[in-house]
């Protein structure tokens, strides 16, 4: 860990020094209702300035507020998660004043990462910002925490092993970057966390300490890769398809939440492309059918309808023009790749990913042990409404997964590895939103 955070129980009894600093302290009104006990009593008397939000939005909205309470502070200390802590280390980065986070949960693992994720004109976009120069983990706060949110860090986690099973693929497959330093530094903790899961309780201190150290080396992680990469592969492109299809829905759910429902798609398709014989026939079809520009033909074609070009239609249908327009352009940018990359030898592609893989079943009873919801019901969304996010995933953003081989598991996955949740084929989808 970082020499610049510091985890321990009690850690705010003492309130927080920083020499000559005008702290602008900012939080949010439920988390320091919840929490103004855990610091001593005159703790908001020695800032310069005291910005509560109420219900606050990771928006335009939220940031004005914050620059014009900055006037005259020169430092800014935040009490948050997700919300408070993307506000706060984004405004840092535009005004060039330091700030420092006290975790109010062990909910995501953006504390230690470079970017914000901020919704300007109501699309959400992710943003450079800084890293805070100090973060402040105390397990009493954590342990305090609304038990959700430590559910949604649990489900932020344990993306770990798919993230990793995606990035090398692409990196085999595509030829595109890979870094596996940001899954040496957590592996240890993750595997941990794995094997001994059944030990713990959500209110564990000592099981907070692991959570709270895994999500700060996730976020450590990305900005060392200098992205999202080893953090955020096909589960998130999931979540972000929901993101998008149904927004409103979103907001209402964790991210974490989300995140353990779509990595156990995630974890079934790549299982699928370890057992099956998948990853060496039919992914090396589609590879070479792109690669040869043999969209000509006309099984290949019904078998892979999004290849075919006018397929900005069907996206336009599912997410609308102009989140269909940006499909497609990130969607030709992977083509591109596609149609460049080389022959990976299958058996040891096979054989590596196979030690990197964490199985849906082992995922299904960590999620069950601490009563973590996994069904797509508990997003708000029925079967085939989450299906169809699942096969339209692949779609929003140039990053090369185990989804751009989801639609050669319509027989697979609605057959043995089925578990409630099934691919459809995208005639089924179509027809299922075109009423
Ligand atoms: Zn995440």
């Amino acid at each position: 860990m970082t020499k610049n955070v510091k985890i321990s129980y009690g850690l705010s009894a003492q309130g927080f020094s920083f020499a000559d600093k005008k702290i602008l302290f900012v939080s949010d009104k439920n988390i320091w209702d919840n929490c103004a006990k855990f610091f001593p009593a005159d703790f908001l008397k020695k800032n310069h300035k005291n910005l509560i939000l109420e219900n606050p939005k990771a928006d335009e909205k939220n940031l004005k507020k914050i620059t014009a309470a900055l006037k005259n502070c020169d430092f800014i200390l935040a009490l948050g998660s997700g919300t408070i802590n993307d506000l706060c280390k984004y405004t840092s980065a535009q005004k060039n004043i330091p700030y420092a986070i006290i975790a109010s949960a062990a909910s995501m693992n953006g504390y230690l990462s470079k970017n914000a994720s901020i919704t300007i004109s109501g699309h959400k976009k992710t943003l450079p910002a800084t890293l805070p120069t100090a973060v402040f983990c105390d397990l009493r706060i954590l342990k305090a925490a609304p038990i959700r949110l430590t559910k949604a860090g649990i489900g932020d986690s344990l993306c770990f092993y798919s993230c990793w099973f995606d990035w090398y693929l692409s990196h085999k497959i595509l030829g595109t970057k890979f870094d596996k330093k940001p899954f040496e530094m957590l592996q240890k903790k993750m595997d941990f966390f794995v094997k001994n899961f059944a030990k713990f309780s959500l209110r564990d201190e000592e099981f907070l300490k692991i959570l709270i150290e895994i999500l700060l080396l996730s976020g450590q992680g990305m900005t060392r890769a200098g992205g999202s990469y080893p953090a955020s592969q096909s589960e998130h492109l999931i979540a972000h398809a929901i993101e998008m299809k149904y927004p409103e829905l979103a907001e209402k759910n964790l991210h974490g939440a989300q995140i353990a429902v779509t990595t156990l798609t995630a974890a079934r398709l790549q299982e699928s492309l370890l057992t099956s014989s998948a990853l060496s026939n039919l992914g090396q079809e589609i590879l070479k059918q792109v690669q040869d520009d043999g969209v000509g033909d006309e099984i290949f074609l019904r078998r892979h309808p999004e290849l075919v070009s006018g397929s900005l239609a069907t996206l336009q249908k599912f997410f609308g023009k102009k989140i269909a327009q940006q499909c497609q352009t990130e969607y030709d940018q992977k083509l591109e790749l596609i149609k460049k990359s080389k022959t990976p030898n299958w058996i040891e592609l096979k054989k590596h990913l196979k030690k990197i893989h964490l199985n849906d079943a082992s995922l299904r009873e960590i999620f069950a042990h601490f009563k973590i919801k996994t069904s797509a019901k508990s997003l708000g969304l029925s079967n085939e409404e989450y299906q169809a996010c699942v096969a339209y995933a692949k779609f929003i953003r140039n990053r090369f997964t185990c989804l751009d081989f989801s639609n050669i598991f319509d027989v697979i996955e609605s057959s043995k590895h089925s578990k409630g949740i099934t691919f459809k084929s995208y005639e089924e989808i179509r027809k299922f939103f075109a009423n």
